[in-house]
């Protein structure tokens, strides 16, 4: 793409209302834009990243046996009546019609997507089975001020499973575990696992997700030498004790952010519908069920917090909007590398603006694409000078050493 025609533009100062690093960032760079507190319109460059995310979210829950469905967003008051939901849920969106009918905006769809499953679930022959949708959610927050990291409209992905037995949900659970290990790996985040339940706050039993950060809302406990994990909030042991599951490490204390979270719903929902599966001898059995969901606006915000220097952003090659930052300075013609380049299959935002170097370079480094590669007359016919954000030194290559380096 060429940068000349991107609508977008950068701002040299962060917005004033924006307290954190990822909200900050991510204007300045034309990757969001606040339209009020917790809701943001996504830009040509955000829009790349969140699609980025989102296909990482997609092909990890394909190979595990998800299957893609898309959920209405806006639903019916009496299904939220059913489960209890609409006087429980404080967050609940609620919206009324002309008509004076309510209306609820989805926080997470157990309300539609369990009749909606059951009605193809007849025996214990159809289970287990896994659909999730990506889509966006809406919660009522009071304040909303942490940029993508709390949202009041945000995208999630949000997976529903349906077992016959506690036992298959817990290995279901320990497949879905790994899977969204691997998500976070590729999105370049390091998550830790809090799976001490939280049955004394609420019904359900959850897992979280959580990865470490300084703008985080959440206080963990984990351990240096084993994959223990505790949230403060329910955790009966203190910093610096020894971790009793692997007696070897010590606990350490850090902020951090739900990045995802799993929870064990047990026969609730099935319950609240009365919707059940025929098993072996013909009884009427209520289903088992597992909620997954992963933040997909918010690992947009984490992954900021995470990667940024004092220019701007530095994104993982896995989710950056482009692979290649293609700057045209001192009047040289890049466009035959600019071509070569989008031939090859690499994406490139090509700065052929017409101004300063130095106004190309600080904007290169707030967008934060993992290759820069500058044309000029002054490095010499043929040659390119390329350099990693995340690098201080550049080399100096040929196009086609650029695109031997870049592919591998
Ligand atoms: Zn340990």
């Amino acid at each position: 793409m060429r940068q000349s025609q991107l609508f977008t533009k950068i701002e040299r100062n962060a917005p004033k209302d924006e307290a954190t690093v990822n909200a900050q960032l991510l204007a300045r760079a034309g990757f969001v834009s606040k339209l009020m507190s917790g809701v943001y319109s996504y830009l040509p460059l955000g829009l790349r990243t969140l699609n980025k995310i989102e296909n990482i979210v997609r092909e990890e829950m394909d190979a595990i046996g998800g299957q893609e469905i898309s959920m209405p967003i806006i639903h019916p008051k009496s299904i939220w009546a059913t489960t209890g939901g609409w006087d429980k849920i404080d967050v609940l969106f609620k919206v009324k019609s002309r008509t004076e009918k309510d209306y609820a905006l989805g926080q997470s769809e157990e309300e539609v997507v369990t009749p909606l499953v059951m009605k193809y679930l007849n025996t214990y022959k159809d289970l287990p089975k896994a659909v999730y949708q990506i889509n966006w959610k809406f919660r009522d927050e009071l304040r909303s001020k942490s940029g993508l990291l709390r949202g009041v409209e945000f995208l999630m992905k949000d997976m529903y499973s349906f077992h016959e037995t506690q036992e298959d949900f817990e290995k279901f659970y320990a497949v879905a575990k790994k899977a969204y290990l691997r998500i976070f790996e590729r999105m370049g985040l390091v998550a830790k696992v809090t799976e001490a339940s939280g049955g004394a706050f609420t019904e359900k039993i959850s897992y979280e997700f959580m990865v470490l950060t300084d703008a985080g809302e959440d206080d963990i406990l984990y351990c240096d030498a084993c994959d223990f994990c505790v949230n403060v909030e329910i955790a009966k042991e203190k910093e610096n004790e020894k971790c009793t599951r692997c007696g070897k490490g010590t606990l350490k204390k850090a902020r951090a952010v739900e990045a995802g979270n799993v929870f064990d719903l047990g026969q609730k929902f099935a319950k609240d519908f009365d919707v059940t599966y025929a098993d072996k001898d013909g009884k009427k059995q209520y289903p088992i069920m597992g909620c997954f969901g992963i933040g997909i606006s918010r690992a947009m915000g984490v992954i900021v917090e995470k990667y940024n220097d004092k220019n701007g952003i530095i994104w993982p090659d896995s989710v950056a909007p482009f692979a290649v930052h293609l700057l045209s300075l001192n009047g040289a013609n890049a466009d035959p590398v600019y071509e070569s380049l989008q031939k090859a299959g690499i994406q490139v935002l090509y700065d052929d603006r017409e101004t300063s170097a130095g106004d190309k370079f600080a904007t290169a480094d707030l967008i934060g694409i993992p290759w820069r590669i500058v044309s000029s007359p002054k490095l010499g016919e043929g040659k390119l000078e390329v350099k990693r954000r995340n690098e201080s030194e550049s080399m100096i290559m040929t196009l086609d050493e650029v695109l031997t380096k870049i592919k591998k």
